[in-house]
Parts: C-alpha cells; structure tokens; sequence
C-alpha cells in the first residue's frame, strides 16, 4: 500500500515537472517569434493622483496573446524569460513602445507620464541601463514623465552595479519607484540606498485595507515614513470605494487599481484617459466609467 501511495506521489511530481518545463520550452522557444509577430503588447493602467484629482499616468504593463494558447500571463512569462536573459529584449521592446505612447498622450494632455516595470537582475548588466537611455533621449520626450518601477528586487545581485545603473536614469529625470513594497526583502534597505522617489504599495496590503486593522497600521505607517523621507506613495490593487476613502484620509499620493481602471490597450487608454477630460468630485465613480 505505502509503494502505491509512493507511486502515486511520483506520479503527481513528474507530471508537474513536465508540465512545468513544457511551459517554459514553449515560452522560450516561441518568444522572440511572437515579439516580431506582434503578439507581444503593451497595455497601460491609469494612476490616479489624489492630489491633482485626475488621472496623471499609466503603468506599462505587458501582454502576450498566443494564437493558440489564448493569453499568457506576464507573472507566467517574465520568471522563464528573466532565467533565460531575455528580459533584456523584452524590456526595450516595452520602452520603445512607451515613449512613442507617451509622446501621444501629452500632445493631447500634459501632463501624463508613465511607469515601466524594470526587473532588478538587469541593473547589473551595465549596456542595458545605456540603451534604454538612448531610446529615451533619442525619443525627445521629456524623461521627469517616466517612473522605473523597480520588480523583483529579491533577484538582485550587485547592489552597487544597480546603483550605478539606476544613476544613469536618475541623470537623465526620470524617476524611480520601488515595486511591491513591503513584500519580498529588505524593501527597506533599497529605499535608502537607491534613493527612491516614490514607493508603490503592495497590493496585499491595500485590497482589503478596509476592514483589516492591521493591513491599515501598515500601509499609513508606509505613507507617514515615505513623506518624511521626501518620497512619494502609491498605492496598487485599489478596488472599492471604501480602500480609495482610507489611502485619501492617510494622504496617500496616487492610487492605482480596477476602481479607477483596468488595464487597458494603448488605443483604448489614449481614448478614455486622453481624449476626455473627468472632473472628478466627490467619489470617482460617476465621472469615470467603468471598463
Ligand atoms: P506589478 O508591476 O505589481 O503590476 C500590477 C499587477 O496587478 C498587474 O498584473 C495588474 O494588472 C494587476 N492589478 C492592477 N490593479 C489591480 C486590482 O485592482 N486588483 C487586482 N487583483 N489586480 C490588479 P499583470 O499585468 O498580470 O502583471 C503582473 C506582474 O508582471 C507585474 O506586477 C509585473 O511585476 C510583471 N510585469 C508586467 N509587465 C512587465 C514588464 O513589462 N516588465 C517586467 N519586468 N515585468 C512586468
Ligand atoms: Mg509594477
Ligand atoms: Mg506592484
Ligand atoms: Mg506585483
């Protein structure tokens, strides 16, 4: 009986491995052709600043549509990428994407900027932070409207590279937010020696920042330490009404989350949060609709 239990339980393991390489095979083998194929996209979320009262910029946040696999989630993709050293490719690929977009809104509504997620491990490859800076100055955009959202920290290597690379942004003006703040390690540590413009609040902590008492503590503990330090807060995963009231009253600056929006195409972002001006009052439901 115990050898079949066993079996049972080399079974199931086996088959979670060959799925589990399957995926990254298929990832891997099938990336670069979809990048070039146009199944790669990038899709912007607004950001809503509670002290502007208006939507003032979007995060770039990517997508892969497979013809035969449907959609493929970017937290699927981006560890079988971030192994293989493509993250690099993908990485430009959303910048280019970005500025060009950005060059859009702010002929239509200035100012709006743009946050793109920059995964920690590529700091310490010294040639990337300088073609990324090329791409942002030789799109002319004005680079104070670009945030690099720093993810995956857990995965840096070279906390002195890192800073060396992120210099290279910082000189040029644009900023830079810390990712998922509070989960994964030493958050703490990279505020200081990176000096962070702004952190974004892990949305572990805001979801239900309503109703539980200690998601509260955390998160206006969070925002009364960034604004003595001189740093910015956002706060990400934003749903109901009621976590928008709390990070207002704590005097958090910019919310983000499907309250205020989902993530949308770059067409439908410029449609809905360019082309038309809200003026939000009390709540922001009634001026802004719904995706
Ligand atoms: P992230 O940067 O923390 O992005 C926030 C994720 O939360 C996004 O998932 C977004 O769609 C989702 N989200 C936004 N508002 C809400 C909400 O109100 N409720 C809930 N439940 N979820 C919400 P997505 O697009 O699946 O991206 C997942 C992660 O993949 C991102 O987390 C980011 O770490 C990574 N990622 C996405 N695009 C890129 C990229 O271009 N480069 C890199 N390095 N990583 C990326
Ligand atoms: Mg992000
Ligand atoms: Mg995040
Ligand atoms: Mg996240």
């Amino acid at each position: 009986k115990r050898a079949g239990e066993l079996g049972k339980r080399l079974v199931w393991h086996s088959d979670r491995l060959a799925q589990v390489t399957d995926q990254s095979l298929f990832i891997l083998s099938e990336f670069e052709e979809a990048l070039m194929t146009g199944q790669i996209s990038v899709c912007y979320q607004p950001k809503y600043s509670l002290i502007d009262n208006r939507v003032n910029g979007a995060e770039a946040l990517v997508r892969w549509e497979h013809p035969e696999k449907g959609t493929v989630n970017p937290s699927l993709f981006v560890p079988v990428l971030e192994h293989e050293n493509l993250m690099e490719t993908l990485t430009l690929f959303v910048l280019r994407q970005v500025v060009e977009d950005v060059e859009r809104w702010n002929s239509v509504r200035n100012p709006m900027g743009c946050a793109v997620n920059i995964s920690a491990s590529l700091l310490s490859n010294p040639a990337f932070a300088k073609r990324a800076v090329s791409i942002i100055r030789e799109s002319g955009i004005d680079p104070s409207l670009l945030t690099i959202e720093l993810t995956e920290t857990a995965a840096l290597s070279s906390q002195e590279m890192a800073v060396s690379s992120l210099d290279q942004f910082k000189r040029l003006g644009a900023h830079l937010s810390i990712d998922d703040y509070g989960t994964g390690q030493s958050t703490l540590t990279y505020l200081k020696s990176f000096s962070a413009d702004e952190i974004k609040i892990d949305q572990s902590f805001v979801k239900l920042i309503a109703t539980d008492n200690a998601n509260k503590i955390m998160v206006r503990s969070s925002i009364e330490m960034a604004h003595a330090l001189g740093i910015k807060v956002v706060a990400e995963g934003v749903e109901d009404i009621a976590a928008l009231d709390v990070l207002r009253e704590f005097g958090c600056d910019t919310v983000q989350g499907w309250y205020i929006g989902k993530p949308v195409t770059r067409e439908m972002f410029m449609q809905r949060w360019c082309m038309q001006i809200f003026h939000p009052t009390d709540g922001i439901t009634a001026e802004i609709p719904y995706p």
